[in-house]
């Protein structure tokens, strides 16, 4: 009896549509959403370019690739990248487009990447940095002499994360030295790593918003209003984070130096968050402020480490972290060239569109001056372990 019962009214609603649209009742019910959507897109068919844009996406109709010059103020970064554009894309085709080709693809993908690899340095360091510390040990107790100490600590630090065979080569310098490394580990402690992480922390944090932002800003304005800001928030974060191991480690020993330039790159940072939310602050004739603002920002982290060439010049862990900075801080620089110069695609508007272009290789130039920092981390987490204050 039940089974009738359903067969009825199943059947009464399908004659129901029939009565409503006549022909075959499945065509019908799958054809009318579809006629509803494009009646009311029909009613708007002679609506300005900007409105026929938005709805180039709606529907089952695919999103299209647009130029420049079709492009809303908003979306207008760069007129050197002339074609390529996705323009106010609904959030999920905006999404889905990370594995589409457009001319922001590499920009989502380097920044994603580069987060990737971040997490995993950040997972390598927890799990790996006291076994780190250990050798650091047998490696003091073994040697003689202190600079040479303190340079086999390091090497071993740096190699630790290059292969299977030297962590084997550590556990034997481990074992051969059993002796060595209970009185060194008596006389050892661990420092602080809240500050390597907090820079850890930062690199992942800018690089998810960059790659969020270039992936998702081109929904709508306000959506690109948001992103930019924590794009420019995640810039700011890694800079004022970079800060935290270089002023941590190297001024241990000395508080009021300690404190004085990680509550100036502090107040730094979130001056500049608070001045980013200018909506004034993301219009492109102010491309080189950005610019200026951020590298003045990264650029006073001269000072800490002038100031430790300074008291440490003459230590290999001084000399050897400042290089790391140095390579940083090249990098760095080389990156806010191309950006704000926007060299190559201004020498050929047009040919660097989908791959090439400044902002792809500005990128690649920020993970690497990240990579060269993260380097300088290991060093100075090896030579406080060792040493503390
Ligand atoms: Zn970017």
């Amino acid at each position: 009896m039940a089974t009738t019962v359903t067969t009825l009214e199943k059947t009464t609603t399908i004659q129901s549509d029939d009565g409503m649209g006549g022909g075959s009742p499945k065509a019908m019910t799958l054809r009318s959403p579809l006629l509803t959507k494009k009646g009311g897109k029909g009613g708007d068919g002679s609506a300005g370019a900007k409105h026929q844009q938005g709805m180039k996406c709606c529907g089952h109709r695919p999103c299209e690739l647009v130029s420049y010059d079709k492009l809303p103020e908003f979306l207008k970064h760069n007129e050197f990248i002339v074609d390529h554009y996705r323009s106010e894309w609904p959030v999920k085709d905006a999404l889905l487009s990370a594995f589409s080709i457009h001319n922001e693809t590499i920009n989502v993908w380097t920044h994603l990447i580069g987060f990737f690899v971040f997490l995993a340095l950040t997972v390598c360091a927890a799990t790996m940095v006291p076994m780190e510390f250990e050798a650091s040990h047998s490696a003091m107790a073994a040697s003689t002499g202190p600079v040479a100490n303190i340079t086999g600590g390091n090497a071993l630090v740096l190699r630790s994360y290059s292969g299977d065979g030297t962590v084997v080569a550590m556990r034997a310098l481990r074992d051969a030295s059993v002796a060595a490394d209970t009185v060194s580990a008596a006389a050892g402690h661990r420092v602080a790593r809240w500050p390597f992480y907090a820079y850890l922390c930062g690199a992942m944090f800018c690089l998810l918003m960059s790659s969020a932002c270039h992936l998702l800003a081109c929904h709508s304005e306000h959506a690109s209003y948001v992103f930019l800001r924590l794009d420019y928030a995640g810039i700011t974060g890694l800079i004022v984070t970079s800060f935290y191991p270089l002023v941590y480690y190297t001024f241990l020993c000395d508080p009021f130096f300690q404190a004085l330039y990680l509550g100036f790159i502090t107040a730094s940072g979130a001056a500049a968050v608070a001045v980013s939310l200018l909506p004034v602050f993301e219009r492109p004739q102010l491309r080189w402020a950005r610019a200026g603002l951020f590298a003045c920002m990264a650029a006073s982290g001269l000072v800490p480490i002038l100031h430790k060439m300074l008291v440490f010049g003459a230590r290999p862990e001084a000399v050897v972290t400042t290089g790391y900075e140095m390579a940083m801080g090249a990098f760095y620089l080389a990156g806010v060239l191309v950006y704000a110069t926007r060299v190559p695609e201004r020498w050929m508007p047009g040919r660097f569109d989908l791959a090439g272009h400044s902002h792809q290789l500005f990128h690649v130039l920020v993970i690497a001056g990240a990579y060269a920092h993260y380097l300088a981390g290991l060093v100075y987490l090896s030579w406080r372990d060792v040493e503390g204050c």
